[in-house]
């Protein structure tokens, strides 16, 4: 193939995604394929010769399609979201014609200041202070490992990256049990370990942490020696949605001179609607914030927002410049892999561009109203609804329920029955998780493209699947 194709198959690209969204609803949310179907149809070996597109394109709709689970299907209720609006995806597709490299301003000066302007752009419009500085991450993950590796580096006089761990006070990071995974893999990186994740046991109905137990920790480290370095929050946490109080925590950190970090992947989109800031009061006082983009808002994988307060930290952590990235007489540009771990970035900034454009503050905001709407409707019909129990309430469009009609015996196997029965039947998807033990269904809804009939069938198909399954 050569670029003189490129008009036909951009044409059939345009047609195929088209058509691939009008006829979602009509495909089953999650693949029905089993383990191995798909690379045994899958040759062993690469070819030698070049074969024609055509060929490759129907192997594609033959052997690739039946095994996606299809995340823009709007009945896609599991996990959360990860949108890909359509101008968010034609800007995608313009940065990958041209695929530049933008690690530094000079690679792409454009892909840096429209970095720049875009997050101060969502700053405003979650309502951070200009106290924040934003850097577009890969994901979360790296986010909070960024965070992580700037804590460590205060807490240790900036020498952890110079001289290594050994030898070094013992730093102490402490969370709930409700944070994410995300939160444990930088604690390992980051060399600090498992064992000095102190999990600060959680209280009320957003499950946050208890502060008295978070200070007391902190206290009993210090007289047994360890060095606190600092608290990762969370505000909607990947379960259930758990909220700690941001303003409680900076409190201790403050006492302290802890850092502290807030993971606001999922929820930190729904930040926009003014509304819904008091779950996250007080963020103003953390130093680092992350969101992302890439799950609720509509700018598809991947696009995480990270705000710091102290972009030297970040810098003086993770900064590095051998002679060949100098970039001699442009001083005073910002050069953004100096703000996290990979070297190389893409242009992300351009498809938030598009995005925000295209939807408006306004009309991202009606969506994300919608969703929370919508699904505490459902929360509402399922409550009333003999048989069903809600486990853990809305926060945002997030809330968890069990099945659990009189006499039945073993309830967590009868709720995997459930949402298994649920999942197999295609049209709508749904994941679990466990509250206090006990095995719980989640749902959320959060698709860009849904609409109030999609969760209502959720209730259906709920409803009709359980009524139908044997205890
Ligand atoms: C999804 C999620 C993450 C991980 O996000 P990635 O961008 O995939 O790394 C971290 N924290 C929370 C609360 C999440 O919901």
């Amino acid at each position: 193939m050569r670029w003189s194709d490129f008009p036909k198959w951009g044409t059939w690209l345009g047609d195929w995604a088209a058509r691939y969204h009008a006829g979602l609803r009509d495909r089953p949310v999650r693949a029905r394929t089993k383990p191995g179907e798909i690379a045994a149809q899958l040759p062993q070996s690469p070819p030698e010769e070049p074969q024609p597109l055509d060929d490759v394109i129907a192997d594609f709709e033959r052997i690739v399609m039946p095994g996606m689970t299809h995340w823009q299907h709007p009945r896609f209720f599991a996990y959360f979201p990860s949108n890909a609006a359509p101008a968010a995806v034609l800007a995608d597709q313009i940065v990958t014609v041209m695929a530049p490299q933008c690690m530094l301003w000079q690679t792409s000066p454009a892909a840096t200041e429209m970095e720049t302007r875009m997050m101060d752009w969502l700053r405003q419009a979650i309502a951070l202070p200009e106290a924040f500085q934003g850097v577009i991450q890969d994901s979360a993950s790296s986010a909070t490992l960024a965070a992580m590796l700037t804590l460590r580096e205060r807490a240790l006089g900036w020498q952890g990256n110079e001289a290594g761990l050994s030898g070094q006070p013992r730093l102490r990071v402490y969370a709930s049990a409700e944070v994410h995974t995300s939160i444990d893999r930088a604690i390992w990186v980051s060399g600090i370990g498992q064992e000095n994740l102190v999990r600060i046991p959680t209280t009320g109905p957003l499950r946050a942490m208890d502060t008295e137990a978070l200070d007391a920790a902190i206290r009993a480290d210090l007289a047994a020696g360890y060095r606190p370095a600092g608290i990762i929050a969370c505000t909607g946490g990947t379960g259930t949605g758990a909220c700690d109080d941001i303003a409680a925590t900076c409190d201790v950190a403050e006492k302290h001179g802890l850092f502290t970090h807030v993971d606001a992947a999922w929820a930190g989109a729904a930040m926009i609607v003014p509304e819904f800031r008091s779950l996250w009061a007080a963020v103003e006082r953390a130093d680092s914030v992350v969101l992302n983009p890439h799950k609720w808002l509509g700018t598809q994988f991947d696009l995480s927002a990270h705000f710091v307060k102290s972009p030297e930290d970040l810098t003086r952590t993770l900064a590095i410049q051998p002679e060949y990235l100098k970039t001699h007489g442009a001083d005073g540009v910002i050069n953004y892999s100096e703000w996290s771990v990979p070297l190389g970035r893409r242009f992300r900034a351009l498809k938030l561009w598009f995005l925000i454009r295209a939807y408006g503050l306004t009309g991202l905001r009606t969506r994300i109203r919608n969703h929370v709407a919508w699904s505490a409707a459902l929360c509402e019909r399922l409550r009333a609804t003999p048989g069903f129990e809600i486990v853990t309430e809305p926060v945002l469009s997030l809330f968890t329920f069990r099945h659990a009609p009189e006499g039945t015996r073993d309830t967590d196997a009868h709720n995997l029955a459930l949402v298994n029965a649920i999942n197999d039947d295609g049209r709508i998807y749904l994941t679990q998780t466990r509250v206090n033990g006990a095995l719980v269904i989640r749902f959320q809804a959060g698709q860009f493209d849904a609409t109030e009939a999609d969760v209502a069938t959720a209730f259906d198909v709920i409803t009709e699947i359980a009524a139908t399954l044997k205890e």
